[in-house]
């Protein structure tokens, strides 16, 4: 099976084709289609099974769909729990997002917070990156503003968990709190019930594509 048939745009056809990348895995195959139709998503497959992609593609189907426009809300929001994991999203994104009229930002614990902000405001970017404790320090510095927040994503739940962050993600959910708003959580693992209590908090009738000890 090809990229093809899961209901991307061309445009991103084109980007996965130059990148080399030639058959999605089966988190990939599995997510996609049901993201590309706004679903709220709970999914677990295990490290290295590809789940940055699975929802990459998506945040970009979305940009190439939504009407352009100027306001300072950020329009996804992709949390990760350490900040090695936030780089390495957003290196992959920025691969697929060279070439387009969108812009991401990425929002680090532990970097100067004034050059984030600024960031922030001049860039008004499209897609925010971050950890979780960061993330809550430039909403409380009224530097990132959720009001117009379309996709949120959580990726490596468990290890948000495991980190201490609820909290944090509990906030950004009420933050970002709006019935339009599509929720993507993705885990390596669902075998601690704390993580399902935090799945069941902040989606809505999600579909579940849990894959993690099948592949
Ligand atoms: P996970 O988040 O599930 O641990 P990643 O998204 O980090 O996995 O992907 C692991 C590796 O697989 C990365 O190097 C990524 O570039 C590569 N990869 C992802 N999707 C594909 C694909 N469809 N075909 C080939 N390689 C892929
Ligand atoms: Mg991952």
């Amino acid at each position: 099976m090809t990229f093809d048939l899961l209901g991307l745009d061309p445009r991103i056809l084109r980007k996965i084709k130059h990148l080399n990348f030639n058959e999605p895995t089966e988190i990939q195959k599995n997510t996609i289609p049901l993201a590309i139709s706004g679903k709220d998503i709970l999914a677990s497959s295990k490290t290295g099974s590809g789940k940055t992609l699975a929802f990459i593609l998506p945040i970009l189907q979305r940009m190439y769909k939504s009407k352009p426009f100027k306001k300072r809300d950020a329009r996804v929001l992709i949390v990760a729990p350490t900040r090695e994991l936030a780089r390495q999203i957003f290196a992959q994104l920025r691969l697929f997002i060279s070439g387009t009229p969108y812009d991401a930002a990425l929002i680090l614990g532990g970097e100067n917070f004034n050059d984030q902000e600024k960031q922030l405001r001049n860039k008004d970017p499209m897609i925010v990156i971050g950890t979780p404790g960061r993330i809550v320090d430039h909403i409380n510095h009224r530097s990132l503003f959720l009001d117009g927040l379309e996709m949120l994503i959580l990726d490596e739940a468990d290890r948000i968990m495991d980190l201490g962050f609820k909290k944090e993600v509990e906030m950004i959910n009420h933050e970002a709190d709006h019935r339009k708003r599509q929720t993507l959580f993705f885990s390596a693992t669902l075998d601690d019930p704390e993580i399902k209590i935090l799945a069941s908090e902040i989606l809505n009738s999600p579909k579940e594509i849990i894959l993690e000890k099948s592949e």
